[in-house]
């Protein structure tokens, strides 16, 4: 296949689904560093990693969750979906951290509004 021909692939090839023949005569274009090819793949990639960053996040339903997990388990491979359990994925470290901050902020103000109720020298009604 000539650089034409492969030119339609570039982006099969960058969100790796291209297979078979057609992938391995891509790799060689790259792996010869093919002043056609390259510049090509690279801009697909880019826009691959662009339409990526664009797409909101979203779970997946717990029916295909169950699925995925029902199938590595008839491997016997449950100790690497357990590593990448995609509920850790989707709550952050650093939402962690914040909720963390928050409730530390909140039980601090909680306490001190408590002892300043009970230390502060409230006024008297001196009408009554
Ligand atoms: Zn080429």
């Amino acid at each position: 296949m000539d650089c034409e021909q492969l030119a339609p692939l570039y982006e099969e090839f960058a969100l790796g689904v291209l297979e078979g023949e057609e992938r391995a005569e891509v790799e060689a274009h790259l792996a010869r560093a093919c002043p056609h090819c390259t510049p090509g793949i690279e801009k697909a990639r880019w826009v691959v990693a662009q339409l990526a960053r664009m797409s909101p996040e979203a779970q997946p339903p717990q029916s295909l969750k169950r699925k995925i997990l029902d199938a590595v388990k008839s491997t016997g491979n449950v100790a690497e979906i357990a590593k990448a359990s995609p509920i850790r994925a989707a709550f952050p470290v650093w939402a962690w951290a914040a909720a963390a901050a928050l409730a530390i902020l909140t039980g601090y103000s909680i306490l001190f509004a408590r002892w300043e109720i009970k230390t502060r020298s409230w006024p008297t009604c001196a009408g009554r």
